[in-house]
């Protein structure tokens, strides 16, 4: 039997006989009393917690800094009671406003109903024709499959003559396995609901100005908007707006920025073999595939913290432990803040993907997919969508960069856009791409957030369609380089 030692300490105290610490450290040892005798562990693992019910003051806003993820107890989630949402300013009526409220139900019935069949990117039939339907029957004109994208759809609405054209994006894309973990369902319903109501607006108020409704497909990979920006699908718009559900504080949403993506696919050919009978005649994929991870993991040490690399081993259905696999299938995304940064980080990931190849002998293939840009948040639309949600609703907007990303943001580098972030209340540990996130997006609460932001950037679209003078602050904003909004 082996006599199992303590492993030797890092760093022993200066003091000690056995080694002195060299350089510059030896004073922070002394200083933090890090020593042989320490009888504290090194590092703590902090326990995740349930944050306290904040106050929403500009100064927590102003205090965050960080990465975390906010986990909000649902039944505290308005302010109130479980059921009404945070009191509108009082006698401060409109057409928006009561369009989605007598709307919601039927939205809340398109939310459940997308949430409970979930469909992967450009499978998305269901949700398809639940969308076209429901927009012929609500006065919209419907070119299904647009663009000849199957699962991509345009919903025209038009008062009078001229006017600009307001962009209106709905997702209805799920993750494999775990549904709806991203909440697209809400996305669905409130480019619905923002569709819908500016109808309502335009009829009421006598604007000249036209609605477009595009269903974008496979945002969760796949490009969908991107597909649909090459073929034009954006070219009409004056502007265009969407939204996004998240974690966050209660009463919140983020005009912040996000992360580029760049998704590889990587494929390794080798050669099969008997794994114990002849194991020198074969050439391993899967060890080439096994190398790159590895590579990439040591990679992970000389990223930058903001970056992100994370991918998964698909193989095929054939490997077996005694067959040597000739075949092995890699996916990964590289996510950096900026596009410069993607272009060289993705060519050091791609030399370890070659490395891999290199020392097992097997042929690579690599399919680069159009990269994911940064949110161009246009700061005009950004402030004043936060104007409406504070006064009208009570609910702060914060400017805060995520390390998510979306093909939304090629759209906001190509038109002047909007892309709000809004929170619902999630269980803890049950962010965005998880089975608690897919649980928080079919509830009630999440649904009178969804509907309170829609009606937040209806009121910012209205007036873009309008008002020139703003709108033309709208244009000069875009015209200039990306800034992130200070709110
Ligand atoms: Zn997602
Ligand atoms: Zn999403």
């Amino acid at each position: 039997m082996t006599e199992i030692r303590p492993p030797p300490l890092l760093h022993p105290h200066p003091s000690s006989p056995r080694m002195a610490l060299p350089g510059c450290f030896a004073a922070f040892f002394r200083r933090n009393r890090v020593g042989v005798n320490h009888p504290e562990p090194r590092y703590k693992v902090e326990r995740p917690r349930i944050l306290p019910d904040y106050r929403m003051t500009t100064r927590f806003f102003k205090s965050i800094t960080t990465c975390d993820n906010f986990y909000t107890d649902p039944p505290n989630w308005w302010l109130n009671t479980d059921a009404d949402p945070p009191a509108y300013s009082p006698g401060d009526e409109s057409v928006i406003d009561q369009k989605l409220d007598e709307l919601s139900p039927l939205l809340r019935q398109l939310s459940l109903d997308i949430h409970s069949h979930p469909e992967t990117a450009f499978q998305e039939i269901y949700a398809h024709d639940l969308l076209t339907t429901f927009m012929a029957d609500n006065g919209f004109k419907v070119t299904k499959s647009y663009l000849g994208i199957a699962t991509a759809f345009r919903a025209e609405f038009h008062h009078g003559k001229g006017g600009r054209t307001l962009g209106v994006n709905s997702e209805y894309d799920a993750l494999k396995g775990i549904g709806h973990a991203c909440g697209h369902n809400l996305i669905a319903v409130a480019g619905v609901g923002v569709a819908l109501t500016l109808k309502a607006a335009l009829e009421a108020h006598d604007i000249c100005g036209r609605i477009v409704l595009l269903g974008t497909p496979a945002e969760e990979g796949g490009g969908g908007k991107i597909l649909l920006l090459n073929g034009g699908g954006y070219q009409e718009m004056d502007l265009c707006v969407m939204c996004h559900p998240s974690t966050g504080p209660k009463h919140s949403a983020n005009v912040g920025t996000c992360i580029t993506v760049q998704e590889i696919e990587v494929e390794y050919v080798g050669r099969s073999a008997h794994a114990g009978a002849a194991p020198w005649e074969g050439t391993n994929a899967l060890d080439a595939a096994f190398l790159a991870y590895s590579g990439i993991s040591v990679l992970r040490q000389q990223m930058r913290p903001e970056n992100r690399i994370h991918g998964t081993i698909e193989g095929n259905q054939d490997w077996a432990p005694n067959v040597i696999p000739d075949y092995a299938k890699m996916r990964w995304l590289v996510r950096t803040p900026t596009r410069t940064e993607l272009t060289s980080l993705v060519e050091r990931v791609k030399r370890c993907f070659e490395a891999a190849a290199l020392a097992t002998s097997c042929e690579i293939k690599m399919n680069l997919a159009a990269p994911y840009l940064d949110l161009n948040q246009n700061q005009v639309l950004g402030k004043e969508f936060s104007d409406v949600l504070m006064k009208r609703y009570g609910m702060h907007t914060m400017s805060r960069a995520g390390s998510a990303s979306t093909d939304f943001g090629n759209v906001s580098y190509a038109l002047p856009a909007l892309h709000p972030g809004f929170a619902i209340p999630t269980e803890l540990n049950g962010g965005n791409h998880t089975i608690g996130f897919t649980r928080a997006a079919a509830s009630l609460h999440a649904h009178e957030a969804t509907l309170a932001v829609a009606k937040g950037l209806a009121h910012t679209a209205l007036r873009a369609l309008r008002d020139d003078e703003f709108f033309q602050q709208v244009k000069e904003s875009f015209r200039k380089p990306r800034q992130d909004l200070s709110i």
